[in-house]
């Protein structure tokens, strides 16, 4: 292929990526959207591949590393459940991180085009912040894998004096790209390029150790965003147009939903990233004197069943619990039947349920339960007076209402689903552990409140056996 068939190959990818992003904003059209996406991948690697830039020599390593990567994707792809995804998520983001170093070092010890007077200069610079943002993302992305998977405990790790910690590290990277672009040859920039990079692999840890449980959302999309530029950058180094143009789509949308994220938890970006709240998650909590922290009532799914088939309006709060117990098809059924009974039943979802951005959004579109009655957070918060039942399946930070109520609480100003405003409300878990946050949740204490304590499946299936009856 020649260098202009390349260019022709690569804007008909960087536009179906474009209308893939497009296609991904909307449950309807995501379908159409990741197909643009495949295509558009296909494309671009196809004509890479066959560009003037491979040669012959290079195919069977190419293909060879195709053929592993492949494998390890297939086999991650088939393997992972559905509650594993915002970790695999956030190990991809690692890669495209430790790409960006490994394409840097690559870079720079290639002596192959000789660079000299300012052009040196900005291809050094290029690799240099290639190298900076893909440690950071690479170290960062490993702990957020960490913390996601539960490997690492979600409370934040507070260093003493970190922010000067963090302030020195910054003034020793500056100094020391100083150094590296007025090293002489490269082996006398190597130093300072190591250096630089071991500061970037622990600022990437310390930032991601530092941040508390509820803040991981902005944390993950914030690194998404951070791959992106690594992405970028390694364009810049290669001077491969359709990289710039790919990386900058996944930063700046990346930037944006960390941007949405920080909006829908009330939470100022800057105070996310200087982190440092949350406690452990899983935690029975109770008060300071060792006393359980309040009295719950509870309730059977059969008389769960009985409320719902009394109720005119229902609105269904999902979160993560949903995801681990996989209930969301036995959801979809039992929405089914009420609707059939004609119960107005809708579903009330929070921009941070789960784990991932669109998290609940993506079980129930897989259940199938139809678009029109999945509502977002601030379309259905005043419909809660109006409502009868109100049933939280597997939710726990996101239905809190020491958000609003107690200015102390490591989640105060985060905005909720106001389901205690219902007549009834119906909390679906397992016991009366905290969620994410690490967080009590004064919820279940409240008079109208009852607790379903059991597995969210098996408790639904009762409850649809119930309503079946
Ligand atoms: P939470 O983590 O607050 O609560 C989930 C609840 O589900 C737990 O309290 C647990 O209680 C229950 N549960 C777990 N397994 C089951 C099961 N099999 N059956 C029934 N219940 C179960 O989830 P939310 O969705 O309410 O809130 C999301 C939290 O995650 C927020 O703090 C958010 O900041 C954070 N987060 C969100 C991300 C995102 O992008 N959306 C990314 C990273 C973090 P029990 O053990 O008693 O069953």
């Amino acid at each position: 292929m020649t260098t202009s068939v390349v260019t022709v190959a690569y804007i008909g990818a960087i536009i179906l990526f474009i209308l893939s992003l497009g296609g991904l904003s909307n449950p309807e059209t995501s379908r159409r959207g990741n197909l643009y996406g495949m295509v558009g991948m296909t494309l671009a690697v196809v004509a890479t591949i066959l560009g003037p830039r491979v040669t012959a020599a290079g195919i069977p390593y190419i293909v060879a590393a195709m053929v592993v990567g492949g494998a390890i994707g297939l086999y991650a792809a088939r393997t992972v459940q559905m509650t594993q995804m915002p970790e695999l998520v956030a190990l991809m983001h690692s890669l495209v991180g430790l790409a960006a170093c490994l394409v840097g070092f690559a870079s720079y010890v290639d002596t192959s085009i000789a660079f000299t007077g300012a052009e040196k200069v900005i291809h050094e610079v290029e690799i240099y912040l290639g190298i900076l943002i893909g440690a950071v993302t690479f170290s960062g992305s490993l702990v957020a894998f960490g913390k996601l998977s539960g490997k690492i405990g979600g409370k934040p790790l507070l260093l003493p004096g970190r922010h000067w910690l963090n302030l020195v590290g910054l003034l020793v990277v500056v100094f020391f790209c100083r150094e590296f672009i007025l090293a002489k040859d490269v082996a006398s920039g190597m130093t300072p390029l190591v250096v630089m990079t071991v500061i970037a692999l622990l600022f990437g840890i310390h930032m991601v150790m530092a941040i508390g449980g509820a803040d991981m959302p902005v944390v993950v999309s914030m690194l998404n965003s951070y791959s992106g530029w690594a992405a970028a950058a390694t364009g810049f180094m290669l001077s491969n147009d359709l990289l710039i143009v790919v990386g900058a789509l996944v930063g700046s949308s990346g930037a944006i939903l960390s941007y949405i994220m920080c909006r829908a938890m009330n939470r100022n970006f800057i105070s996310v990233i200087a982190g440092g709240f949350g406690t452990g998650g899983g935690a029975v909590v109770a008060k300071a004197d060792g006393q359980p922290a309040g009295e719950v009532t509870s309730i059977t799914a059969a008389e769960t069943a009985e409320l719902l088939r009394e109720a005119k309006n229902v609105i269904i709060v999902p979160g993560y619990g949903m995801a681990v117990a996989q209930a969301q098809h036995t959801v979809f059924e039992i929405t089914r039947v009420l609707r059939e009974k004609g119960v107005n039943v809708r579903f009330g979802i929070h921009p941070v349920a789960g784990r991932m951005p669109g998290h609940m959004n993506v079980l129930l579109a897989e259940a199938k339960v139809p678009y029109d009655i999945v509502m977002e957070m601030d379309e259905i918060n005043e419909d809660f007076p109006d409502t009868d039942v109100s049933m939280v399946i597997g939710a726990n930070d996101i239905v809190n209402p020491s958000a609003q109520e107690d200015p102390g609480s490591p989640i105060a100003g985060m905005p909720v689903l106001e389901v205690w405003k219902a007549r009834t409300s119906i909390v679906m878990k397992r016991s009366m552990a905290s969620g994410y946050a690490g967080v009590d949740n004064p919820l279940f204490y409240k008079e109208n409140n009852r607790m379903l304590f059991g597995d969210a499946k098996k408790m639904l299936d009762e409850v649809l056996a119930g309503l079946s009856k």
